[in-house]
């Protein structure tokens, strides 16, 4: 059963800007990601560190990024923490984030482009609509007997969720329906260069299509 939500109005104010208008530096949208997925494997760490009980705990903490050219997609899955139901309504879309608002005000304000100060407000994931017909994220919390869930959005009003069959068995798979004209991220190069260029410092393996970066 699918369960649709609003994005809260700063949200969608955000959303609004970041797919009409956002042209330069698209290619931050993988930093964004990627600082998720490292952020993510950082809580796994602290919760095993505490003595929690942790699902699959053999599985390797890592990021992994796979591009399909003929389906348009590019996919990024991690081993972290992962993301309970609830979570994903609250994180992606319903929680007045104070972040869309300052990132809002300082946009106007500012020369700097949004691309480049859009991750400081705690609203990086969303950047990644600015390649995107539409995404979603189907995930698993790492506590013991949680089930999956898919959120999909096309950055418009709404997002839905839906109980997942095919979830990992920990962490998150991030699936981008990559845009028409933003068809050079489905080139390997040009990921490769802009991890190196904006996540070099990342602290897990991070593996493009199968190679260790
Ligand atoms: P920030 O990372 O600054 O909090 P983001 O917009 O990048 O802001 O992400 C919003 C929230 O969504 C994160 O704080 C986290 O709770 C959740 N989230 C996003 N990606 C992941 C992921 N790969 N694994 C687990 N949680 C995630
Ligand atoms: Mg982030």
């Amino acid at each position: 059963m699918s369960q649709s939500y609003e994005f809260k109005t700063e949200v969608r104010k955000l959303l609004h800007i970041i797919t009409h208008s956002l042209y330069t530096n698209r290619e931050i949208f993988l930093r964004e990601l990627v600082s998720n997925a490292s952020d993510a494997l950082d809580k796994l760490r602290f919760a095993e560190a505490k003595g929690e009980e942790i699902a699959a705990a053999e599985l390797e903490p890592s990021i992994n990024i796979a591009i399909d050219k003929d389906a348009k997609t590019i996919t990024i899955t991690d081993t972290g923490i992962g993301m309970s139901k609830e979570d994903l309504v609250n994180h992606l879309g319903t929680i007045a984030h104070s972040g869309s608002e300052r990132f809002l005000a300082e946009l106007a304000e500012s020369k700097d482009s949004a691309s480049n100060i859009i991750g400081r407000f705690g609203v990086g994931f969303y950047s990644v609509f600015m390649i995107s017909e539409d995404v979603t994220v189907t995930t698993r919390s790492y506590k013991p007997g949680s089930d999956g869930f898919t959120w999909k959005s096309d950055g418009l009003g709404s997002f839905e969720i839906i109980p997942a069959e095919n979830a990992p068995e920990r962490g998150t798979v991030i699936t981008i329906n990559v845009k028409d004209d933003a068809a050079e991220f489905l080139e390997k190069f040009r990921l490769e260069r802009a991890l190196k260029q904006h996540s070099s410092f990342i602290p897990f393996p991070i593996y493009l299509d199968g190679e260790h970066q």
